[in-house]
């Protein structure tokens, strides 16, 4: 006989472990699914900014700066010109993916949340899945399996996919082929700095895309993380992304109401996929960039409001004040 449960998640990343502790804490009985079993590691970026621990704080997750690497400001660099700004706020944390994976399955065991890992799902029906061979019956149906979602596909969620995908070796490029001690050429001071360093993980490769959907749930089935849409990587802002969406997933499972989650994931999505679009038009156009980043590295106090409509919900007053601050330096540059 098979499982049973009100919430069936279908990835154990870490959107699927946010969105898993979240329906716990209202009361839900919770299932994680997994083809992969745990620490499970990732090529990514590594960087928690303040908004992303805060969400985590919210789940119960507590990551110190001991876990990892405290990080203040952002450095954007091409050929001479450099830009630096700091955060407005808390510092941020890059952490390895394998620590942040085992604290937030710690977590989730100790809410009560069932996790089945070397179980990968082969099909989605709404009364549940098959996982590892076996039958798990569930209310609801949370597809949080990344960026390649087959959940996606499954729910026929994937018709209004759009979007740019790029490819990354724990660092980005539009080269699927591009490899790290190569691409490091390109930054001599930054190859310096790591000359000495020890490898802590083999070298990784992913895709990272900015993409959205029409629609992110149809009847009793919702995506989280990037399997409902992404923003690239150079944002820094998919799991943060990822872990609001979970705790937005579970207001709305609460409520009984998955058209709640459509438009809260809609809202969310809004400022870093702007912000994503207008990184990567950056990167497309050489020297738009290097004019923008000009401006930015006369102008610090433009770049820090930059930076704050980047990491907070900053009122539409503000974003203003800043387009027109940049537009005006570049006019003028
Ligand atoms: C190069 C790079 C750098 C990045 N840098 C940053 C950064 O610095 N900061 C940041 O916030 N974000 C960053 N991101 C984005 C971040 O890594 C993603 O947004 C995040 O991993 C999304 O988590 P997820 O749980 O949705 O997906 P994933 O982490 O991909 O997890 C999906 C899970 O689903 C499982 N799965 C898949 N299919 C099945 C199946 N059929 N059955 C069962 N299980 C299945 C997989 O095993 C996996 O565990 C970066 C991304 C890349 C590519």
């Amino acid at each position: 006989m098979g499982l049973t449960t009100d919430v069936l998640v279908v990835g154990g990343g870490p959107a699927g472990l946010a969105a898993a502790i979240a329906a716990r804490k209202r009361g839900f009985s919770v299932v994680v699914v997994d083809g992969a079993k745990p620490p499970i590691d990732k090529a990514c970026g590594e960087g928690l900014l303040p908004g992303t621990l805060a969400a985590l704080r919210e789940l119960g997750i507590y990551i110190q700066a001991g876990d990892g690497e405290s990080f203040q400001r952002i450095r954007f660099i091409d050929g001479s010109i450099s830009a630096t700004a700091n955060f407005p706020g808390d510092a941020g944390i890059g952490v390895r993916r394998t620590v942040l994976h085992q604290k937030m399955a710690a977590r989730a065991v100790e809410c009560g949340v069932e996790l089945l890992w070397n179980a990968p799902v082969t099909s989605v029906t709404q009364e549940g899945a098959i996982a590892g061979g076996k039958s798990v019956r569930a209310k609801w149906v949370v597809g949080a399996d990344g960026i390649h979602s087959r959940v996606r596909h499954w729910s026929g969620l994937h018709a209004g996919l759009n979007g740019e995908r790029r490819f990354a070796q724990r660092r980005i490029s539009r080269d699927s082929a591009m490899n790290v001690d190569e691409a490091l050429r390109e930054f001599p001071k930054l190859a310096d700095n790591l000359r000495d360093v020890k490898l802590s993980s083999v070298q990784r490769g992913a895709v990272t895309a900015t993409c959205r959907l029409d629609r992110v749930c149809r009847e009793n089935i919702a995506l989280v993380g990037d399997a409902s849409g992404s923003v690239d990587a150079i944002t820094g802002e998919g799991l943060g992304l990822s872990f609001r969406q979970a705790l937005a997933l579970a207001d709305a499972l609460e409520a009984g109401d998955l058209e709640k989650y459509q438009s809260a994931h809609r809202r969310l999505a809004r400022r870093p996929l702007l912000m994503s679009r207008l990184l990567l038009l950056l990167d497309g156009c050489a020297p738009l960039r290097r004019r923008v980043l000009q401006s930015l590295a006369k102008d610090p106090d433009l770049f820090t409001g930059l930076l704050t409509a980047h990491l907070q919900d900053t009122s539409l007053r503000l974003l203003a004040e800043v387009g027109a601050r940049l537009a005006w330096q570049l006019v003028t540059a």
